[in-house]
């Protein structure tokens, strides 16, 4: 399953598509040729809890 991770390079924040093995590697961003650490856990999206009605925090 590809990781969609973003360019570090703060000039160019393209987002790549990567193979799943990669994580933990270097790759490098095809946009502005800079070789980046994907990180090992990247995207993985939290699990999502049902809730129904979360109590409103007071915010003053
Ligand atoms: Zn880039």
């Amino acid at each position: 399953m590809p990781v969609t991770v973003m360019c570090p390079n703060l000039r160019c924040r393209a987002t790549l598509s990567v193979p799943d093995k990669v994580r933990g590697k270097r790759v490098r961003c095809p946009q502005c040729s800079i070789t980046f650490q994907v990180p090992a856990s990247a995207n993985t999206p939290p699990p999502r809890l049902p809730q129904k009605t979360a109590p409103q925090p007071e915010e003053q």
